[in-house]
């Protein structure tokens, strides 16, 4: 009876987790998507509790399940409950991280407690699981140590860098088959497995320590792919086929996202991996010699008053401010003086992909107003004033005109072309990329120096009081 009930089980939850994933693709539907999700999530869950082995191991191993599913709950929901907007880049890096881990884990329990001789099928899976996984793991540490700016703040660059990774890669590669292939020879067996351990956790260190500045993004996503991966390989280790549909649905949408952002970024997968991004090149930007002019809230509101069509380009400052909801209120006022009002969002802007959509859509700034680069650009020329909210890589023009830029063919938001430009930040301080933005210090660009929340609710006050 288990044996049928259990697989029927699996199964209800890949459909929940297919159908998640498909309702995830629109706002309006995004939340029902996730409990969608969550319900699989918990099906299969209790499902393994009633597997063979689960059970046959006795009360312990449901104490041990019991004891990790409490202490995991509670760090996360604290964990979750204590994280700001800003800070959900890195937090998704150490669960990748987290998610390698356990793969790396499950695969290496299961090659402890296997007493038969290595068979190359399952040999081959169980190293590629253990390879994936702690490229996944130490990857991601490092990812989230540079994004949350606790480790490798400096960029890192190592000499040889892609000959040393791929000697590891081959390395660890020689591992598995050794692994695979030992048969009845233990010690080569071990001397397999901790080949491809250490050098793919090795591996996961060098290949993203050295990368930086924008391609970051990219990085974390493809980690994610690499964490879903990891765990599908591992649901073929141990005979489980719901671990192998969610984690090749983890992997496939890491993997379609990272091509996405690539794309967005137009950078190469080749050239993400193997060459180092902002730790050789220039920062400098064009114009940094000249001084930005600055304006004060009271002349600015006279322009947007006048203003017949308005962009608002959010980036990462809007989220530090956390100045969404003013924005709000602010394009409200602007619409109610007869402005057109649209929202012209980076596919990069932020800390994570979707940052200002999620940030807006919790203003309930309509999905509509909320436009593309490429569908934004063609009528930047035509627009009266483009305000910059704490925007800063993804509206630098060098990625368009200066060949030597690091941020050079990452496609922008051409804010540079509206009438006027309005760019809100606090100081002259650089954006992520840490490279000058030579926008500052065009003619029609001006500077309202301040926090974007302060800012943008003193523009609101203004028409308030007029
Ligand atoms: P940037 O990081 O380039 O710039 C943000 C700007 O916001 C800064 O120049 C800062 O200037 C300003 N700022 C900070 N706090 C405030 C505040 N309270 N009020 C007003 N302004 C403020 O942001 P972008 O969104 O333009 O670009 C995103 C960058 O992050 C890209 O390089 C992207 O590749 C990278 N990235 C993106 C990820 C993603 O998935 N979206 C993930 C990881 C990295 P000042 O200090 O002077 O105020």
């Amino acid at each position: 009876m288990r044996d049928i009930i259990i697989p029927i089980l699996y199964m209800v939850s890949a459909v929940l987790f297919i159908r998640g994933i498909k309702l995830l693709g629109k706002a309006d539907t995004a939340r029902k998507g996730n409990g969608m999700s969550a319900v699989g999530m918990l099906i299969a869950v209790v499902t393994v509790l009633f597997e063979k082995e689960v059970m046959d191991a006795g009360v312990m191993s449901y104490l041990m399940i019991a004891a990790a599913i409490i202490v995991g709950s509670i760090i996360g929901a604290v964990w979750s409950k204590k994280v700001e907007m800003t800070g959900m880049p890195q937090l998704v890096a150490l669960f990748n991280g987290f998610g390698g881990l356990s793969s790396l884990l499950v695969a290496l329990t299961q090659y402890l407690n296997s007493q038969e001789e290595a068979k190359p099928f399952e040999g081959v899976t169980l190293g590629l699981t253990v390879a994936i996984g702690a490229i996944a793991f130490t990857g991601s540490v490092v990812a989230w140590g540079k994004l949350s700016g606790k480790m490798f703040k400096k960029s890192v660059t190592i000499p040889a860098k892609n000959a040393l990774n791929a000697a590891l890669a081959i390395a660890g590669l020689v591992g598995i088959v050794l692994y695979a292939f030992s048969g009845t020879n233990k010690e080569l067996g071990l001397i397999g497995m901790i080949a491809v351990t250490a050098a793919y956790l090795i591996l996961g260190f060098t290949m993203v320590v050295t990368i930086g500045g924008g391609d970051m993004p990219v990085i974390i996503s493809l980690l994610n792919a690499f964490s879903g991966l990891a765990a599908a390989f591992a649901g073929l280790a141990i005979s489980n086929s719901v671990l192998v549909v969610s984690g090749c649905l983890v992997g496939t949408s890491g993997l379609i996202l990272t091509l996405i952002m690539c794309k967005a970024m137009n950078r190469t997968l080749y050239a993400l991996l193997f060459s180092s991004f902002g730790a050789s090149a220039s920062k400098k930007g064009a114009g940094s010699d000249k001084e930005p002019k600055s304006m004060s809230v009271e002349d600015a509101y006279l322009i947007l008053e006048a203003a017949s069509s308005v962009v608002f380009i959010p980036g990462y400052g809007m989220a530090v401010a956390q100045a969404q909801h003013s924005v709000k209120e602010l394009a409200d006022k602007l619409e109610e003086n007869g402005a057109e009002v649209s929202f012209a969002i980076h596919p990069v802007a932020g800390r994570m992909p979707g940052h200002m959509n999620v940030l807006l859509a919790e203003a309930n700034v309509p999905y509509e107003q909320l436009k593309t680069a490429d569908e934004m650009n063609p009528q930047m020329s035509n627009t009266d004033v483009a305000i910059v909210i704490g925007a800063n890589d993804v509206v630098n023009p060098s990625a368009l005109e200066d060949e030597t830029s690091p941020l050079y063919g990452m496609p922008i938001i051409n804010a540079f072309e509206a009438r006027t430009v309005f760019v809100l930040k606090r100081g002259k301080g650089t954006g992520f990329s840490g490279i000058e933005n030579p926008l500052f210090t065009n003619d029609n660009t001006v500077m309202i120096y301040g926090d974007a929340k302060q800012t943008v609710s003193s523009l609101v006050s203004e028409f308030e009081d007029s």
